[in-house]
């Protein structure tokens, strides 16, 4: 599930993004705070970040700039919130590194659309294969083989590798595990993750295989970055 990070202080317009981003399928995390909103773009990876422009604490500009500095969320698709008049005018003539703006008020359907057309754009190579030695994780088709191979998984097994194998060797905790491939605001106990594990370990591993999943004591789990 795509990680949307809205930051937004109208109560409002908090409320209606949250709403029609989990309808369509993102993850949406709402923050009311500039200087919050820095803190979760160091510590969380998102997929696209909307950024009202007018903000308590650090200002919507300001933190796409640190967004555009660090090399972790360089690449990181942001849409600017402007209100209508004078703002929008000075924000579409400021070198922001927004992708795009939208001007309040705007239709939901708008941002979507613009939303959608970022994700399809971005360069994280979400609808590239991931692939390590023998294994292939397909996003498009949502196929997954290993040499000759197919493996067949159910759809939280696959984005569970999915989000694994994005990033050989980072550990990820159960709760960050649930966060990706479940969702927030989702309530399973953390030990699900580990059945979901052992389901996915079942589904890829043969006998004498090497298993590329790596489980780090009392930290979480890994895809193992020296596989293949
Ligand atoms: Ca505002």
């Amino acid at each position: 599930m795509r990680r949307i990070l809205v930051v937004e202080d109208e109560d409002a317009l908090c409320t209606l993004l949250e709403y029609n981003l989990e309808a369509a399928d993102f993850a949406p995390v709402i923050v009311r705070d500039g200087d919050e909103a820095l803190m979760r773009l160091r510590e969380e990876e998102f997929d696209l970040a909307i950024l009202d422009w007018m903000l308590p604490g650090t200002s919507g500009i300001e933190i796409c700039r640190q967004i555009r500095a660090r090399p972790e969320t360089r690449a990181l698709p942001v849409i600017m919130l402007t209100a209508r008049g004078e703002e929008s005018d000075r924000v579409r003539g400021l070198d922001t590194g927004a992708d795009d703006y939208v001007v309040k008020p705007f239709s939901i359907g708008e941002l979507l659309a613009r939303i959608r057309a970022l994700l399809r754009r971005g360069g994280h190579g979400e609808d590239d294969a991931l692939r390590a030695g023998d294994i292939t994780l397909d996003a498009a088709t949502r196929r997954v083989r290993r040499g000759e191979r197919e493996i067949h998984l159910g759809p939280t097994e696959f984005r569970l590798l999915e989000t694994l194998m994005k990033r050989p060797g980072r550990v990820y905790s159960r709760e960050q595990l649930l966060d990706r491939v479940w969702g927030q605001d989702v309530y399973v106990e953390a030990r699900t993750v580990d059945v979901h594990v052992g389901r996915l370990r079942k589904a890829l591993n043969r006998t004498g295989e090497t298993d590329p999943l790596r489980t780090v004591r009392a930290a979480g789990y890994a895809f193992d970055e020296t596989y293949g």
